[in-house]
């Protein structure tokens, strides 16, 4: 099953959403992510958190 986490979740005014098969897969991306779009430098431990909670299992029907 894929995870899904969705950048607004995270606080971000954003519609990007990443995928991965694993929650580090899906923070490693999310750091680039961050990174590239956002200017986001390091990611802020409250910022990895709230990614983590937000990681959800992506609805195969979607
Ligand atoms: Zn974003």
């Amino acid at each position: 099953m894929t995870k899904l986490l969705r950048c607004r979740d995270v606080g971000f005014d954003c519609d990007a959403e990443v995928r991965g098969e694993t929650d580090e897969a899906i923070l490693a991306q999310v750091a680039v992510h961050a990174r590239d779009v956002h200017g986001v430098v390091e990611v802020p431990d409250a910022v990895v958190q709230r990614a983590i909670e937000n990681i959800r299992e992506e609805d195969a029907t979607e």
